[in-house]
């Protein structure tokens, strides 16, 4: 199809929760339908806190998505669409190489890649296929939520267990919302032993 120089690239949006990462995707999916460009929106099937075939965001703004579990479906899904986003890409049950992979093939192939994710996990580690692709990607935009203790913007997802940081010994992947994770700044930010 086409070179990378005919338009594919890659842009990330990460940022911690509530970052409002989910609404900037939506967003950018807005004006491509606007634009009339063909697109496909996935969303993981581990994330079981909205309706399969929907992204939404926490302020409540929606548009359809195929839910799927692997890059191979994605890429089943965006043969020839122009643009092609992601949705909580660190959710992905796959191979991080994997969804790096897709995505490098399909931007390869003259794509628009959107994709969005937690840069970090709760322990405020990278998450490896976030941390390749923003260094891989075209353009890449980070967001802050605001730190619920103390008004200061916000990097960090907190675990919390009845009102307690989750142990470092915790699954990395527990999906949940405002009763089980807050944001943080750094100072607030209290690590997982
Ligand atoms: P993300 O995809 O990054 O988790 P969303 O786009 O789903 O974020 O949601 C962002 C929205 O979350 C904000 O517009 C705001 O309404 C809400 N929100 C809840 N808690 C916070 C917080 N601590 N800081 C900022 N926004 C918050
Ligand atoms: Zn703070």
């Amino acid at each position: 199809m086409t070179r990378p120089s005919d338009g594919g690239r890659i842009e990330v949006i990460c940022g911690c929760m509530y970052s409002g990462k989910t609404e900037e995707l939506i967003r950018r999916m807005r004006q491509v339908r606007i634009a009339r460009q063909s697109y496909r929106i996935f969303t993981p099937r581990m994330d079981t806190r909205y309706a399969e075939g929907q992204v939404a965001s926490h302020s409540g703004s929606r548009l359809e998505a195929i839910t799927v579990a692997t890059m191979r479906e994605i890429l089943t899904y965006a043969q020839d669409v122009q643009v092609v986003a992601i949705d909580e890409l660190h959710l992905f049950d796959d191979d991080p190489a994997e969804m790096v992979r897709g995505c490098q093939w399909l931007a390869n192939r003259g794509a628009r890649v959107i994709v969005a994710g937690l840069d970090l996990n709760y322990r405020a580690e990278p998450f490896p296929a976030m941390m390749h692709l923003l260094a891989l990607a075209e353009q890449v935009d980070k967001l802050y939520a605001i730190c619920v203790k103390c008004g200061a913007y916000a990097t960090r997802s907190q675990r919390l267990i009845d009102g307690k940081p989750a142990p470092a010994d915790a699954p990395t992947i527990v999906v949940g919302g405002l009763d089980m994770y807050e944001a943080r700044c750094r100072a607030c930010y209290e690590p997982a032993v």
